[in-house]
């Protein structure tokens, strides 16, 4: 990219991030409440929670069979709003770390949970990262505001229920013969999504397109370590039908991934490069869209701004997840209907769901119409 170029994307996206920052949804929330449901104390409950996945889930640089998580409920005037916190371990956060800074957190000293961003910006002030404990409380919230409203979130935010995406499915890394089947067992699913960034990238897309001709997604996760080599991939991944690649070079390579971006075939998607809010400007120029996780970037409130931010700068966004009950994938399933890809497999994977929400019908993401986040604890 030239310069010139580079100057006129950042001043543009100095100004369209000001313009953005001031129209938030939020503001007004609170006002329009009736006044009998300003009154009362939120209750934090918290308990921890661990995901047995059907299968061992095998990234670039690491494999597990069960996933850690901790389950929140926000209680106000006998409605209880559900959260949840889910933590692969390769992120950082634990049962222990949930634990410690939800301990940390006192709802006690708010009127009503409307003052949505009073709450959250003051809880995010409470320790720097801890991201999905950050998630459980915003989720809870989301729900619990949802419920006094008697309106689920897609209905607060305006978006058609009817124009949610279908959801890849993902399949991990693994030996030939186990890829065949975990492909024939993901028939129902439109999009397959596939880890790559390991020796065997061209066997497994080899192996997967000896079984079937759907477009597929994938991601790297970081793992190739040369933008020629990556770009000569991203070549020979277009004439496989791979519609578009996550993450290809560590995140830090900011000049390798922007040179890749700039030629690539095929769109690439910021996943571990980005994480919050403020990295969504750093995103243009740099990959051609982004992956917003509810995980990664404290919940709700946060990947909606997001979703607007990327929107108007011309990014295409993927929404994902990580393994996770329906509670967290019901509360990210609200957004859907306005991204490019979705990924919300995460219940999909797991053997010991407890939350009955968003399902995923013939691989289309099928939003519940009621209010809040629309997951029942079962
Ligand atoms: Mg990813």
């Amino acid at each position: 990219m030239t310069q010139t170029r580079r100057g006129f994307l950042k001043s543009s996206v100095l100004a369209t991030g000001a313009a953005i920052m001031i129209s938030d949804p939020y503001k007004t929330l609170a006002e329009s409440i009736p006044s009998n449901f300003r009154s009362g104390k939120m209750h934090l409950r918290f308990y921890p929670y661990t995901l047995e996945l059907k299968h061992t889930f095998t990234l670039a640089a690491s494999s597990r069979t069960t996933t850690p998580i901790v389950l929140t409920e926000i209680e106000y005037n006998g409605i209880v709003g559900y959260g949840e916190a889910s933590m692969p371990p390769y992120l950082g956060e634990s049962h222990a770390s949930v634990h410690a800074f939800l301990s940390k957190v006192d709802l006690g000293k708010y009127d009503n949970p409307f003052n949505l961003e009073q709450i959250l910006n003051d809880i995010d002030d409470i320790e720097f990262g801890n991201y999905a404990a950050k998630a459980s409380i915003d989720i809870a919230l989301h729900d619990l505001i949802g419920k006094l409203m008697g309106q689920p979130w897609y209905k607060i935010w305006g978006y058609d229920e009817q124009k949610t995406p279908y959801t890849s499915f993902t399949i991990g890394i693994d030996k030939p013969d186990i890829i065949k089947l975990k492909t024939e067992e993901a028939a129902e699913y439109h999009v397959l999504k596939v880890k790559l960034g390991r020796e065997t990238d061209k066997e497994i897309i080899q192996t997967i397109r000896s079984v079937t001709s759907k477009p597929i997604t994938c991601d790297v996760n970081q793992g190739w370590t040369s933008k020629e080599t990556a770009l000569e991939m991203l070549h020979w991944l277009k004439e496989h039908n791979i519609v578009m690649v996550e993450q290809p070079m560590p995140k830090e390579r900011i000049d390798d991934l922007s040179w890749l971006t700039e030629r690539s075939p095929i769109p690439i998607i910021g996943d571990e490069g980005v994480q919050r809010l403020q990295d969504v400007k750093k995103a243009v120029g740099v990959y051609h869209g982004i992956n917003i996780k509810l995980m990664k970037c404290t919940g709700m409130r946060e990947a909606h701004k997001m979703l607007m931010l990327a929107r108007s700068l011309g990014l295409k966004v993927m929404l994902g997840c990580m393994t996770e009950t329906s509670c967290a994938i019901s509360a990210a399933s609200h957004l859907s209907p306005m991204v490019d890809w979705a990924d919300l497999d995460g219940a999909l994977l797991i053997k010991n769901d407890i939350f009955n929400g968003t399902k995923i019908i013939d691989g289309k993401i099928k939003l519940m119409e009621k209010p809040g986040i629309g997951a029942v604890k079962l």
